[in-house]
């Protein structure tokens, strides 16, 4: 008998999968300039230059029974220290190499996290629309998700459906902004409020409630957009980071946790984290990429494209009548779809070869996912099929 629930996850049909095998199909029919893809996540843009040059100067230049050997199960300590140099100077957060445990990419940074911190049965809280896999992620490690519905008006938080959520139960509540799918930002004053509501509800239940900061997204803001950095706000504060997005290193798979000190018993929730890597086999991330990363800390990939792409399809859809909340940050929008079925709204858009994906997988019915990383010329030339998915409907 094996694992059903596993079977279940290895099996269960992936929409944005779906949606780009039915892209690859219709570009050979109709020709890949005429399909307009925004269904997946990929980053566009190249990694910054200083990357390859990085990890051919450190393949000429370090040993390489060093350089392709295990390091240290939390990532070598060269590297962990640049990353928390960074961090310090950056966010003017006191940081050190034993606060950080380097991890490939930040999905396995959150496994770490909820496994690390999670008892069965322990709630954990998300604000939707929400990245699908944190409740795979969440169950993975025995807990159970409660999911707070979205402000569709902003994409802030609603802060009495959370108030009602918390209980003695709530071990963490998850935090991604810059958010994947809405592409908003959570204002200070929304983490200062969610910091003074979590203070007092741990005050109150007599355990810490944790903030998991998701935030591949960190540095992909647009206008100058304040990202307030979450544990300078709240204590309890593990955050997960990756470079995917913001080096445009999907691939390589690196990311790290960072539990600083001012974390309650700071030393055994860092040692949960790294007994969960250990238990998940989740130790020593890819060893010439942890530091390649270490020494690109400082950087991003040019994210200009995407802010060009931003302007051009948020003014394009709203001539256009569709609503959209203008994204700060990352490289995606979450619009309303024109008619409340979102998965019906998304199958027709197929016929017009625009491939978005429907909102309800995200927890947020009546919305849609574009993924903007594409080339700017794509993105222009999307609004004709916008504009014809818009008329069928008026029609
Ligand atoms: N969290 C969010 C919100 C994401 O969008 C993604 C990837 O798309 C991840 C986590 C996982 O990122 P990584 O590639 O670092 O594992």
């Amino acid at each position: 008998m094996l694992n059903e629930r596993m079977v279940g996850l290895g099996t269960q049909r992936s929409v944005i999968r779906e949606l780009f095998e039915f892209g690859k199909k219709r570009a050979a029919e109709v020709g890949a300039e005429n399909v307009f893809d925004f269904s997946i996540g990929n980053p566009s843009v190249p990694a910054p230059d200083q990357v390859n040059e990085t990890a051919i100067r450190l393949i000429r230049e370090m040993d390489p029974v060093i350089l392709h050997g295990y390091t240290s199960a939390q990532g070598d300590a060269g590297a962990r220290k640049m990353i928390a140099d960074s961090i310090k100077k950056r966010f003017d957060f006191e940081v050190n190499a034993d606060n950080l445990y380097i991890t490939v990419g930040a999905a396995a940074g959150l496994c770490c996290c909820l496994n690390g911190l999670c008892n069965p049965g322990d709630e954990v809280i998300v604000f939707a629309p929400y990245f699908p896999e944190y409740k795979v992620f969440i169950e993975g490690a025995g807990a159970c998700m409660k999911l707070i519905p979205a402000d569709v008006e902003a994409f802030q938080i609603d802060f009495q459906a959370l108030e009602d959520a918390i209980g003695p139960k709530t071990k963490a509540v998850i935090v991604n902004s810059p958010n994947n799918p809405s592409g908003c930002v959570y204002s200070e004053e929304t983490i200062k409020k969610l910091a003074d509501l979590l203070s007092a509800k741990s005050a109150k239940y007599g355990e810490p409630i944790f903030i998991i900061a998701d935030e591949p997204y960190r540095e992909i803001a647009f206008d100058g957009t304040f990202v307030p950095y979450i544990p300078k706000y709240y204590d309890n504060t593990l955050v997960c980071y990756s470079w995917s997005k913001s080096l445009s290193l999907p691939g390589e798979r690196l990311g790290y946790i960072m539990v600083s000190d001012r974390v309650t018993d700071h030393e055994l929730v860092y040692a949960a984290c790294a007994g969960a890597g250990r238990s998940l086999g989740y130790v020593n991330a890819p060893g010439l990429f942890q530091r390649v990363c270490a020494n690109c800390a400082d950087l991003t990939a040019d994210i200009s494209i995407y802010e060009t792409n931003r302007n051009l399809l948020v003014n394009g859809l709203r001539d256009l009548g569709y609503h959209v909340v203008e994204p700060g940050g990352t490289f995606y929008m979450f619009p309303r779809t024109l008619i409340e079925d979102d998965i019906a709204f998304c199958e027709k858009a197929k016929d017009f070869n625009l491939l978005i994906v429907p909102g309800t997988g995200f927890g947020c019915p009546g919305h849609t996912r574009i993924s903007y990383c594409v080339p700017t010329e794509v993105a222009k030339r999307s609004l004709k099929a916008f504009a014809d998915l818009a008329d069928f409907y008026k029609k």
